[in-house]
């Protein structure tokens, strides 16, 4: 018996230091987790709340190692802000579409189990344009761009340590920048379009960004690739194992360290389980709107309250033909940004449909959540308009609004002035052996990514299943005298 529970806890331990488990001999393959328990029937029963990519995976997990799992989610589909959306054939993502760092990720064995199909990208495949109709900003500027912009990004960490406390990103960038001002390497409008690209990726303004630990996760190598058959088809294996109940939006989770918890949802079900994963996302977690009684521990609100959630939306516009440029990956405009659309995905290249994914992130992204669609539209056709001229009406337009979405209230997290990381781990501990905590808000290596939410998943279940099992060992001794 003993080695399998040394075995769990050395796993429990890497998966804790992701960081190592990365540089290992393969990617983690999560099916294969399931031989960690070999000869053990855990009788203990586990609700998931949410079925999103870390609750999917923790619940798969925990079926395997034959606790009896049960998953609660709001919606009525599974996936969370994993959002894939059929066209025909073709799957459209309204939340992730890049598996960012393919060596060492935990999505690899997920891609090669579906024989998913992927396409790498690369952000210099960009056509970008200057204000005046059809006009590219020349290669040279934006070859010149990405090292100048890393620079400023690195030297503007020594100003924020010079500091003495922390500042905000745009703080940091600007001091930093002013020595720069008279060789830039390309126009200030660039420059800025550039910056707000940044926010794109960091899905907030830099002003909110902590300039000193805005970066303490890691990437992994491998570049960047576009799922083009549906990030969700990733997870439909998993999930076939499952018994998940949709339109189950939990309010309330009342727990005790000596007690089993209940689960309480909108429509007065009443769920009860020995151990509960939960995978709601830092917004859900930070706007109150799960009532857990008594209280968590100060200890968990204050990371709560501490860490940052962000705002990034979509719209995606299905044109009847194509009239940008086909063959560049990104199409790009200046001087939108930071009031309007200035950045598109060409979804006629990755995918093989006439249609542009445009992003706003921050605060931006926000205010227009308040608009009506027809508006959001005319903006993200507006500099399309200006740059191609007569630019047809598209023919179907998806879009987000993640902020107003109360089963995501944001996009992702990040770290805040005044944060540093740590919070990602108090995010994620358990509260008395009965709570357990998941979802990409609770991974420090990879937060904001889906890998990250997975091995948070992993974790939880591995935990979950090796107290089970010790308890389990301990009662066994008992009643053995
Ligand atoms: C626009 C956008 C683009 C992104 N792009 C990328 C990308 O390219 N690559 C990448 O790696 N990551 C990307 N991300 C981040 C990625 O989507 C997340 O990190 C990941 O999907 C989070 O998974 P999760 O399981 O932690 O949370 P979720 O997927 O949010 O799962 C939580 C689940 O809990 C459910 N829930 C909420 N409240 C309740 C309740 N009260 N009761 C029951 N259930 C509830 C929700 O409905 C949801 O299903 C993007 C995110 C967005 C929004």
């Amino acid at each position: 018996m003993l080695p399998y529970r040394i075995l769990l806890n050395e796993q429990v331990f890497v998966l804790s230091f992701q960081a190592v488990a990365m540089q290992g001999p393969g990617a983690l393959d999560i099916a294969a987790l399931e031989t960690a328990f070999p000869d053990v029937r855990l009788q203990e029963r586990v609700v998931v709340v949410g079925a999103g990519a870390a609750g999917v995976t923790a619940a798969y997990l925990l079926t395997r190692f034959g606790l009896r799992t049960v998953v609660l989610e709001a919606r009525h589909r599974p996936g969370g802000r994993v959002w894939t959306v059929r066209h025909g054939r073709t799957q459209l993502d309204l939340g992730p579409c890049w598996i960012h760092g393919i060596e060492g990720n935990p999505l690899a064995a997920l891609v090669r189990r579906v024989g998913a199909r992927l396409v790498q990208t690369d952000r210099t495949r960009i056509a970008l344009y200057s204000r005046w109709r059809r006009r590219r900003v020349p290669a040279e500027q934006l070859r010149k761009l990405a090292p100048f912009f890393l620079q400023l990004l690195l030297e503007s960490k020594d100003v924020a340590f010079a500091s003495p406390h922390d500042i905000s990103l745009t703080r940091a960038l600007l001091r930093t920048g002013i020595r720069y001002l008279f060789r830039l390497p390309s126009s200030l409008a660039v420059i800025r379009w550039a910056w707000g690209a940044f926010e794109l990726v960091m899905g907030t303004d830099t002003g909110s960004l902590s300039a000193r630990y805005w970066d303490q996760d890691l990437d992994l190598t491998g570049g960047d690739w576009f799922v083009t058959s549906g990030y969700w088809t990733l997870f439909e294996p998993l999930l076939q194992e499952l018994t998940v109940h949709y339109g189950m939006e939990v309010t309330e989770i009342r727990w005790g360290e000596d007690r089993p918890v209940e689960l309480i949802t909108r429509d007065g079900t009443q769920y009860v389980a020995d151990r509960v994963v939960v995978t709601l996302p830092l917004g859900v977690l930070q706007q109150r709107r799960v009532r857990f009684v008594p209280d968590l521990p100060g200890w968990k609100r204050r990371a709560i309250g501490r860490l940052g959630f962000g705002c990034l939306n979509k719209v995606i516009l299905l044109f009847p033909r194509v009239f940008w440029p086909a063959e560049t990956d990104y199409v790009g405009f200046l001087p939108e940004c930071p009031r309007g659309y200035s950045y598109f995905v060409n979804l006629q290249k990755l995918c093989g449909v006439p249609a542009l994914m445009g992003y706003v992130a921050g605060r931006l992204a926000r205010r227009l959540e308040r608009a009506s669609d027809d508006e959001t539209v005319a903006r993200a056709l507006r500099p399309l308009r200006r740059t191609f001229g007569a630019v047809p009406e598209p023919e179907q337009v998806w879009l987000t609004r993640w902020a107003s979405d109360p089963f995501a209230c944001g996009s992702y997290s990040y770290i805040p002035v005044g944060a540093y990381g740590g919070e990602f781990d108090q995010l994620r501990a358990p509260v008395a052996n009965r709570l357990f905590f998941a979802g990409e808000a609770t991974h420090r290596v990879f937060p904001g990514a889906v890998h990250g939410a997975v091995l948070s998943g992993v974790e939880a279940a591995l935990r979950i299943a090796a107290l089970a099992r010790s308890e389990a060992t301990t009662a066994c001794r008992a009643a053995a005298g």
